[in-house]
């Protein structure tokens, strides 16, 4: 099949392309660089099957596609918070081009949504009927509205013009390939202590996030890009291990051996306390359950990491 990535050259999308081209798909990975690396997919763009586009996804474009995976938006806190209007665009608009994509070309329309969209919940752990709780006034609120408004227009698009959509509610996912500057906790947390700089716990440490490992995140979209029409989602796709920050900083203090020293730093606004999923539906409609623990999937990523801070700070650039 013609398979569309948007942000494609990210931590998740260059994953997916991957993944894609291994089943023996054509992809087209498109991405205006904001969060991602041509480095994430160097390895591909001399494959036959991978073509690669330079684009904005807030603006219109025209793809011939029989599979989208609408991927493109900053998904890091830190980085969707310094151009807060863009990164609404890029949701809002850029599923709306999307999901025209697929309507005109009769594509499935797979939205890579978030956990944020339950904002800071007030179910434990969440199953997709929790309605979350999300001040529209909150600096998060540029990515956690704009997902949910892009999930409202998945849905419309379907009801209104019979397009197919499937919406996919994502919790934390970590691995290799991740920025080193990203700002997400495994990768600060990682990068930190294989430096022997502090690491920075928001407030108390208390809150909890579940964190699924980047090869189980992407068996469950393939999964289901598989399956029937009827299994629109949404679906939590997720890890349902819950683990508070303070103690994922002990463990990854453990796994590198590193001495560095914990910080309390004040809290972030409206930081959600507690994340799990609830993935009884996937399970069920799926067939598909993550596989990989968080201390596996830890040492895989610390491993890339490694690698990746040697080579930079071997060449001076430590940043
Ligand atoms: P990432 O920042 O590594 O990747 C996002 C990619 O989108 C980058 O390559 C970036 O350059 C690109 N992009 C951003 N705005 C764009 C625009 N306007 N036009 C074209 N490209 C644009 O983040 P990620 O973790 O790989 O996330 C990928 C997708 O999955 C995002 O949509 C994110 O919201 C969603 N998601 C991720 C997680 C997670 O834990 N990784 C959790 C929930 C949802
Ligand atoms: N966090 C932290 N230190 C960091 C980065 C993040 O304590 O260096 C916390 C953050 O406040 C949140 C959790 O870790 O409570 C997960 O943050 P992340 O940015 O990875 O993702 P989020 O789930 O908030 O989108």
């Amino acid at each position: 099949m013609r398979v569309l990535v948007t942000g494609g050259a990210g931590f998740l999308g260059s994953h997916m392309c991957r993944a894609l081209l291994g089943r023996g798909h054509r992809v087209l990975a498109m991405d205006n660089l904001l969060t991602g690396r041509m480095e994430t997919i160097h390895d591909l763009l001399d494959h036959r099957d991978f073509a690669f586009r330079k684009w904005d996804v807030s603006l219109p474009y025209e793809v011939e596609a029989d599979v989208i995976f609408n991927m493109a938006s900053a998904a890091s806190p830190r980085k969707y918070q310094i151009d807060p209007v863009h990164t609404m665009r890029t949701n809002v608009m850029g599923a709306d081009h999307a999901l025209r994509v697929a309507q005109t070309c009769g594509a499935v329309m797979i939205q890579a949504s978030t956990s944020e969209v339950y904002g800071d919940p007030d179910c434990h752990p969440q199953p997709e009927t929790c309605l979350g709780q999300i001040d529209p006034a909150s600096p998060r609120a540029c990515y956690t509205e704009g997902k949910r408004a892009a999930e409202t227009l998945c849905f419309d698009y379907q009801r209104k013009h019979s397009t197919r959509v499937k919406v996919a509610r994502l919790f934390n996912t970590y691995g290799p390939a991740m920025a080193i500057d990203d700002g997400r906790v495994v990768s600060n947390f990682l990068v930190a202590a294989l430096r022997s700089a502090p690491l920075t716990l928001h407030g108390d440490g208390a809150q909890t996030r579940s964190f699924c490992y980047v090869s189980d995140t992407v068996a469950a979209m393939l999964a289901l890009m598989e399956s029937g029409d009827a299994q629109t989602g949404p679906y939590n796709i997720g890890n349902p291990g819950e683990i508070s920050m303070r103690d994922l900083a002990e463990k990854i203090r453990d796994l590198t051996g590193s001495q560095s020293p914990l910080v309390n730093e004040p809290p972030v606004t409206d930081d959600p306390q507690r994340r799990c999923p609830d993935i009884s539906r996937a399970e069920a409609d799926l067939n598909w359950a993550p596989r990989v623990s968080l201390e596996d999937g830890l040492r895989h990523t610390l491993e890339d990491i490694r690698t990746r801070l040697a080579k930079l700070e071997g060449q001076g650039t430590g940043s």
